[in-house]
């Protein structure tokens, strides 16, 4: 019999997902097959399951994923840092397959290089199928960046590196220098958290974070948050200890409303990093004599870059003894159950769902 994978594939907005069997891939130059560890699903698939963005079908969706190299093309692949990989490695990797050569490679922004290839979003075909966290392997491409995973991580820990804490690695990495700095972190979901804790063990002098749910406003207080604000209920532009103190914003929650009220929160040099909005919705209003006379920076990531991955990993590995991280996956279902489970994390209650293959 062919050895085959197992993958749940995503037919549709609101469609079920369909349990299909695959082929397992001959590699190619630079190529890996991986099998599945633990997936973790995130905002944005259920966003594209729900119909709330669009997502090309039949694809795999799934991207915050880790597992065991179970076979590695004739020739061999280095990790991230130069170093060979072998079967039985465990491991996690950038979101997207890229080109250095590619235009937009060389100008510093990878993420964006022409052809880019994204894990959990791209169509199957006949060459690539196996391309997203929700099945039993994953077919990782050449310019793929990999790495090894520190074994102290649990996987529900680890599963969630390549896209929450990656890209706010890289939030941080616009902020610059946040010694001497008060942080505020604008909507408290899994990647409000991550950039809690993130700000905290970057020296800025004070974090803040705000929601509109009091519960999720209250999380932060275990992830480095020194004080919570809800969002309509005491909003910390009313706030005494505010007081225009606010140099850095990172934005996750992707709300227009959100946005413009923070602006305003900004002190004098301030910036406001937006990583939240990832899903189409209306334009901003921004007073440009304001972002002049303040001298007011807004600031734009997608995708991240893969020294960002390397920054999240070594972040997490001190962070996990510091912050409950391993406690934010909040139920797992089995791959087969994939269909439950997002109708779980679509209610909301838990930061993230993990899938076991
Ligand atoms: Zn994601």
């Amino acid at each position: 019999m062919k050895p085959e994978a197992t993958a749940m594939v995503f037919m549709g907005s609101n469609t079920p997902f369909s349990e299909t069997k695959i082929d397992l891939p001959e590699l190619k130059d630079g190529e890996l097959l991986v099998k599945t560890g633990y997936a973790t699903i995130c905002t944005s698939d259920l966003h594209t399951f729900y119909g709330r963005r669009h997502s090309c079908s039949h694809s795999i969706l799934g991207h915050e994923i880790i597992g065991e190299i179970e076979k590695i093309a004739p020739g061999g692949v280095l990790d991230y840092h130069g170093n060979p990989l072998k079967t039985g490695d465990k491991v996690t990797w950038s979101v997207y397959a890229f080109d250095p050569d590619s235009h937009t490679s060389k100008k510093g922004f990878p993420q964006k290089s022409e052809g880019l290839y994204k894990y959990g979003h791209e169509q199957m075909n006949q060459q690539y199928k196996l391309n997203g966290g929700f099945a039993s392997h994953c077919h990782l491409r050449k310019g793929t960046s990999v790495f090894k995973l520190p074994p102290s991580l649990s996987p529900a820990e680890a599963a969630p590196l390549n896209c929450t804490h990656a890209t706010i690695a890289g939030a941080i990495r616009l902020a610059g220098n946040l010694h001497n700095k008060n942080v505020l972190i604008n909507g408290v979901g899994m990647l409000g958290l991550s950039a809690c804790a993130m700000a905290k063990e970057h020296g800025a002098t004070k974090v803040w974070s705000q929601d509109i749910n009091p519960e999720k406003s209250e999380q932060a207080n275990a992830f480095g948050a020194d004080k919570t604000f809800t969002f309509g209920k005491d909003h910390i532009g009313d706030s005494k200890e505010n007081n225009g103190e606010i140099d850095v914003i990172i934005e996750t929650s992707g709300s227009p409303e959100g946005i413009e009220k923070c602006i305003p929160l900004l002190s004098i040099g301030g910036t406001i990093i937006l990583v939240g909005s990832v899903f189409p919705q209306r334009d901003i209003s921004i007073n440009a004599e304001y972002m002049v006379r303040n001298l007011l920076s807004v600031k734009g990531l997608h995708n991240y870059i893969p020294e960002d991955l390397a920054n999240a990993i070594e972040f997490l590995k001190e962070a996990k003894f510091k912050y409950p991280f391993e406690k934010l996956v909040g139920i797992e279902f089995p791959l087969k159950e994939l269909g439950k489970a997002f109708e779980t994390g679509n209610k909301g209650k838990y930061y993230r769902v993990g899938i076991k293959p």
